[in-house]
């Protein structure tokens, strides 16, 4: 299935310049929806993964599906102050400024084999920062995994060492 005609550019936001990458006209499709989840699956396949973290916000759709198909545990990465138990912290630089992402801190056993997904991968410093934590932690990132890459930000080169697994790529 072409999921392009499923992703709505939105310019200018959320500032002037970027186009944003608007997932909701997929979400809503039944069955776009259903075959986006498949197929991000496929991208794992053979591959023994423990845990899936969702990334802040719109990860957290399809890595809680990621997860309950591959019988592995769901875990939310989100922004500063928003999870309530003992969190680790990393900080990676934005357009304008940086931001912080936190994981608790018993989130992931040493050894754990980790799938990281996010909507979009971009500059790549969230991804990045997302297996720093989950290093920290002495997890193993198998894939960084995500609906849409845009290529010409080169968001792939902070996550060289690692795989990666895409959908649809601009
Ligand atoms: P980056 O750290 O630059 O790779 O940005 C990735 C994060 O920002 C992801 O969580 C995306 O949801 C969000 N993001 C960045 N750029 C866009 C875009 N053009 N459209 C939608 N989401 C974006």
């Amino acid at each position: 299935m072409d999921f392009a005609p499923y992703i709505r550019d939105i310019e200018d936001f959320p500032k002037p310049g970027v186009v944003f990458k608007d997932i909701t006209p997929l979400l809503k499709d039944p069955k776009a929806f259903q075959k986006a989840g498949e197929a991000l699956l496929g991208l794992t396949a053979n591959m023994k993964i423990d845990k899936v973290i969702g990334v802040d916000s719109r990860g957290f759709i399809f890595a809680s599906m990621l997860a309950e198909k591959l019988g592995a545990g769901f875990i939310t990465v989100r922004k500063s102050g928003k999870l309530p138990f003992h969190t680790i912290s990393e900080s990676y630089d934005l357009e304008y400024g940086t931001g912080t992402l936190e994981i608790h801190s018993d989130a992931i056993e040493k050894g754990d084999k980790v799938l990281i997904h996010d909507d979009v991968l971009a500059t790549g410093g969230t991804a990045q920062a997302v297996c720093k934590l989950v290093e920290k932690l002495g997890g193993e990132v198998v894939q960084c995994n995500f609906l849409i890459e845009l290529t010409f930000l080169n968001g792939a080169d902070k996550i060289n060492g690692y795989d990666k697994g895409v959908l649809l790529q601009y």
